[in-house]
């Protein structure tokens, strides 16, 4: 067997700038089920953290989501649909303090999974003027949260 290097295959290495759209790639959660279903529990708000209660309740319901842009209908669990429709707007689902990785998927889940630019991301977060920080945490070879270009 022979490794291929990256050079030999020049339309594996994604070009990324200012223009590259970002998004959450739930392919990469999938394979993380558990952990997807806790951190989604985190970003509830008080209210909603004690409706649902114990976090690893399976018999979660699905509810159709339409995404207000396009009119596309997806099914999401009542998790999302609490975090979407009701958290993503409460004061403190995206402050100063919380980590950029977080702000970026918080920011893209809120807005119903539409890629964004860096920049716009950017102004999402509340960081406008760290766009270089955020493209450089998520063109790294680590893929933080399931964040990943389009
Ligand atoms: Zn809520």
């Amino acid at each position: 067997m022979r490794l291929t290097t990256i050079a030999e295959h020049p339309e594996s290495v994604q070009r990324i700038d200012q223009q590259t759209l970002f998004h959450i790639d739930f392919e990469w959660w999938d394979l993380r089920e558990d952990e997807y279903r806790t951190y989604l529990y985190n970003l509830l708000c008080d209210k909603h953290q004690e409706e649902f209660g114990y976090v690893d309740d399976r018999k979660h319901k699905l509810f159709d989501w339409v995404n207000p842009q396009t009119g596309e209908v997806f099914s999401i669990d009542s998790i999302e649909y609490a975090v979407r429709s009701h958290c993503s707007s409460q004061e403190g689902y995206i402050t100063e303090g919380t980590a950029m990785v977080d702000s970026v998927f918080r920011a893209l889940l809120a807005n119903g999974n539409q890629p964004l630019t860096i920049k716009q991301l950017a102004s999402c977060i509340g960081r406008v003027g760290q766009e270089s920080t955020i493209l450089r945490m998520l063109r790294g070879s680590k893929v933080y949260k399931g964040l990943r270009p389009l």
